[in-house]
């Protein structure tokens, strides 16, 4: 019970949840129910809620991060050891984040209450929907969002759209977690479509969807974005138990080579379309070099994989400037 009795019940519960017992309700939707009722205005609510969830999942989950990156055990994981951010740097990618989260996301966010309520999207409404219902409605967000992304990725590859928006994101050629959303105001906002609009469109189609799905699909999909850009490939990283989920060790190579790999959260669409050549050709590379290297010592091993590294660094520089260079390419030849 989160009211001191239930006899004492404001007349806002009543409004609210007419008829509704609070003791057959789970604990989080108690609590669900007593942030509606003591905020005690729906909009300011939701759009507070929204806002604290990303700040305390995108942070929380990129703390972690900090403290891997501050431990050498750790480098043996590291997509390109020799890449570790500073603090400084750490730094002032938080800065950077905390900006466009204060002055994009926050004066918009008051919209998402009036937004899911005409599309139909339960909000303060108890009880929540099953895990049964859910699961399905996370993937079809999952798929929605991957392929957005996969299209709107390439698009800020092109010409004048790198130039002015994309580039800062590119700023760090090993990404680290807190890199996830380390972008322009206007990337966080085209990306970030990628990841309301499915919900949005699933709700104005079926008018099934409680705003508990929205976020948990947001947790889902915060912890999928800080990870990617972890710089960490673990034996029991998630695509070593399924392969076609992208991770760290999919998003890493597109910010060192400048190309490939422009999806999110699955490797299919890059795999279909091509758009995974180099990367693939890189992964061949280091493969056949470590069989043909059983023999050398670790070392010398190691020394290989840098050179390998840099070749392909050194070619997406390259590759960078020229995007720069050319106008407005055509879709998916930004490399
Ligand atoms: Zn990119
Ligand atoms: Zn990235």
């Amino acid at each position: 019970m989160v009211f001191a009795n239930a006899t004492a019940l404001p007349s806002l519960y009543h409004e609210m949840y007419p008829g509704t017992d609070l003791a057959s309700l789970s604990w989080l939707e108690q609590q669900w129910v007593h942030w509606y009722v003591s905020i005690g205005n729906p909009v300011l609510a939701t759009g507070l809620a929204s806002f604290l969830l990303h700040e305390i999942v995108y942070f929380g989950r990129s703390i972690p991060w900090i403290i891997i990156d501050s431990m050498p055990y750790f480098r043996k994981w590291k997509l390109q050891p020799k890449k570790i951010p500073t603090m400084a740097e750490q730094w002032e990618c938080t800065k950077t984040v905390l900006f466009s989260h204060f002055t994009i996301e926050l004066p918009l966010i008051w919209l998402f209450h009036p937004t899911a309520e005409a599309l139909g999207m339960s909000t303060y409404q108890v009880p929540f929907p099953s895990l049964k219902t859910m699961a399905p409605q996370i993937f079809l967000f999952f798929f929605f969002e991957d392929f957005f992304h996969f299209v709107a990725h390439q698009a800020l590859h092109t010409g004048v759209l790198y130039k002015h928006i994309h580039k800062i994101h590119h700023k760090y050629s090993a990404p680290f977690g807190l890199a996830a959303e380390y972008a322009h105001p206007a990337e966080v906002f085209i990306l970030g479509a990628g990841t309301i609009l499915g919900p949005l469109i699933y709700c104005f189609f079926t008018a099934n969807l409680h705003i508990i799905t929205v976020y948990s699909w947001i947790v889902l999909r915060l912890f999928q974005a800080v990870d990617a850009h972890s710089g960490y490939d673990f034996p029991w990283s998630l695509h070593n138990i399924v392969p076609f989920w992208s991770g760290a060790e999919h998003h890493d190579f597109h910010h060192m080579a400048f190309t490939n790999n422009f999806s999110t959260s699955f490797r299919w669409w890059d795999r279909i379309f091509g758009t995974d050549d180099k990367y693939r050709a890189y992964r061949a590379r280091v493969k056949a070099a470590k069989k043909a290297m059983k023999n050398a010592s670790a070392e010398d091993i190691k020394n290989f994989e840098e050179k390998l590294m840099n070749e392909v660094e050194a070619e997406g520089i390259k590759a960078e400037a020229e995007a720069e260079a050319r106008g407005i390419k055509a879709f998916g030849k930004a490399q």
